[in-house]
C-alpha cells in the first residue's frame, strides 16, 4: 500500500523544502501543494538557473502530475507568471487545481498593506501579498474560489456583493486611495479564467481515488513554527502548516502518512517575532552570507542563529516525523565551534520544551552545548560515511536529542547535493 509522503518545515521556513522535493520528486507519481499561499517561496535550481516557485509545487521540474488542493490559496497573477516561465522553458505542467481553492483578490493586497501600517509596532512583518486577507474571506465565506472562474455570471454577482464593502473599509477606515473597480477586477479575472479553466477540477476526488494506487508527495508551505495556532503567534501565517492539516485540505479521512521534517542545520527567520538563538554578531553575519540567507518572496535578509532543539522537539510532537532531512550542512563548514540550543532559562526555571504560552518565548534565554566544527568543504560528499567525523558527531547528537533518524543530508543547493543516509 502506498503511503503519502508529506514534507514539513520544522522551523520558521526556508529550510530547503523546495530543493528536497525537487531532489526526491522523481520517486513519486504526483507532487502536490496543500496549504499556504504565494507568500511561500521555494527555490529550485533548474538547469543551473535559480527558480523561485510561489504557487506551483516544486515537482514541476521533475515533470510530475501536480495538484493544488483546497487548503492552499493563490494569486492568479503569480500562477500565470510561473506558467509563463514554464512554457518559455518548454515545460507544460500536468496541473490540477481544486474547484474550492480560494483566490487572492487585488483588494486583499491593499488590505494587507493597510493593516500592517495600522498595526504599527504590532505589525507581523507580512510580505503584503494578501494571503491573510484571502484566508479571512475564506473563513467568513466571502471568498472568490476557482469554481467561480468557471461561472462568470456568478463571479460578477459575488464581486458586486463583496467589493463595495472592501472599498468602504479601505477608503473610510484605512484612508487608502482605491483605483480598483468591479469592472476592472472582473475583466482581469475573465482573463485568468481563460488560462486557468483547463486546470480546475475535483482534486479531492482525484486524491481519494488514487490514494493507495499512486505515490504522492506533498510539499508543506511555510513551516511548523509559522502555524497559525501552534507557531509563534501572532508572528505566524493565517493557516495551519502542520502535517495533520493535510487531511482536511485534501478532504480525506486520516490515514498513515510518512512525514519528513526538514531542518536547516542552523536557524533562520524572516520578519518579526521571537528568536532566542538569533546571532546579531559576526557568526550571524557569516551564516547569512555563506548561506545566502535572503528571502525568496520579499528579498529581505533572513535573521540567522544557531540550531534550536526544543523547537525541533516541539515540531516533532506536532507532526510526528518519520525521518528528518538536514539541509545546508555545508554552510556550517565555516565554523570551528558550533553551538546548539538544548534548552532555555525562563526566569529562574530551566525548561527543555517550547512554552505553550506564546509570550513566554520572548523571555527564553538559550542554553547551549557547543560542538567542534569540521572546517572542511563537504559540498562534494555523496555518502554519509565520507562526512568528517565531527560532522557525524553533530548529526548524531541531533538525531539523539530529537529522537528521529536523519534520512537525508543536503550539502548544496542543487538537486544532486543530497546524501541518502540509510542508518
Ligand atoms: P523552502 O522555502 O523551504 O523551500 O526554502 P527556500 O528555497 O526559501 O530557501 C532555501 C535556500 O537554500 C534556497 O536558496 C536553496 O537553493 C538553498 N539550499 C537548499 N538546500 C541547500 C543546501 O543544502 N546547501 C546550501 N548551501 N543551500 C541550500
Ligand atoms: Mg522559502
Amino acid at each position: 500500500m502506498n503511503v503519502p509522503t508529506v514534507v514539513i518545515g520544522a522551523q520558521w521556513g526556508d529550510e530547503g523544502k523546495g530543493k528536497l522535493v525537487d531532489s526526491i520528486g522523481s520517486n513519486f507519481d504526483i507532487v502536490g501543494r496543500f496549504n499556504g499561499g504565494n507568500n511561500a517561496g521555494h527555490t529550485v535550481i533548474y538547469k543551473g538557473e535559480e527558480c523561485k516557485l510561489h504557487v506551483l509545487p516544486s515537482g514541476i521540474f521533475q515533470k510530475k502530475k501536480l495538484i493544488i488542493s483546497q487548503g492552499a490559496v493563490f494569486d492568479p497573477e503569480v500562477l500565470l507568471s510561473e506558467l509563463e516561465f514554464c512554457n518559455k522553458h518548454n515545460i507544460f505542467p500536468d496541473l490540477m487545481i481544486d474547484y474550492r481553492v480560494n483566490l487572492v483578490m487585488p483588494y486583499h493586497k491593499l488590505m494587507d498593506a493597510a493593516n500592517e501600517l495600522w498595526k504599527g509596532s504590532y505589525a507581523t512583518g507580512s510580505v503584503k501579498v494578501g494571503i491573510g486577507y484571502c484566508y479571512e474571506d475564506r473563513n467568513n465565506r466571502s471568498g472568490i474560489r476557482c469554481e467561480d472562474l468557471l461561472y462568470p455570471e456568478i463571479l460578477k454577482e459575488k464581486l458586486e456583493n463583496i467589493f463595495p464593502l472592501k472599498r468602504a473599509i479601505l477608503e473610510k477606515v484605512y484612508r487608502v486611495k482605491v483605483d480598483l473597480t468591479i469592472d476592472k477586477i472582473y475583466e482581469r479575472f475573465l482573463h485568468h479564467a481563460k488560462v486557468l479553466t483547463p486546470y480546475i477540477n475535483d482534486v479531492s476526488s482525484f486524491v481519494s481515488n488514487n490514494l493507495h494506487k499512486k505515490t504522492m508527495l506533498f510539499e508543506g508551505a511555510m513551516a511548523t513554527m509559522l502555524d497559525g495556532q501552534f507557531g509563534t503567534y501572532p508572528y505566524t501565517v493565517a493557516n495551519n502548516t502542520i502535517a495533520s492539516s493535510i487531511f482536511s485540505s485534501l478532504g480525506i479521512p486520516n490515514c498513515p502518512i510518512n512525514v519528513i521534517g526538514v531542518v536547516k542545520a542552523y536557524t533562520t527567520r524572516v520578519g518579526g517575532g521571537p528568536f532566542p538563538t538569533e546571532q546579531n554578531n559576526k557568526s550571524g553575519k557569516t551564516l547569512q552570507i555563506v548561506g545566502h540567507e535572503i528571502a525568496a518572496t520579499s528579498g529581505r535578509i533572513r535573521r540567522c542563529g544557531w540550531l534550536d532543539l526544543p523547537i525541533l522537539r516541539f515540531a516533532n510532537k506536532l507532526n510526528k516525523f518519520s525521518s528528518l532531512a538536514i539541509t545546508k550542512l555545508d554552510v556550517l563548514s565555516k565554523f570551528s565551534k558550533i553551538p546548539v540550543c538544548i534548552g532555555y532559562r525562563l526566569g529562574k526555571k530551566t525548561i527543555y520544551e517550547y512554552p505553550a504560552i506564546s509570550h513566554e518565548f520572548y523571555r527564553c534565554k538559550p542554553i547551549y552545548q557547543t560542538f567542534t566544527g569540521w572546517n572542511e568543504d563537504i559540498s562534494r560528499v555523496r555518502r554519509k560515511e565520507d562526512l568528517p567525523k565531527n560532522c557525524l558527531i553533530y548529526l548524531r547528537a541531533i538525531e539523539k536529542m530529537v529522537g528521529i533518524p536523519i534520512r537525508y543530508i543536503s550539502v548544496g543547493p542543487d538537486r544532486k547535493s543530497l546524501i541518502y543516509a540509510k542508518n
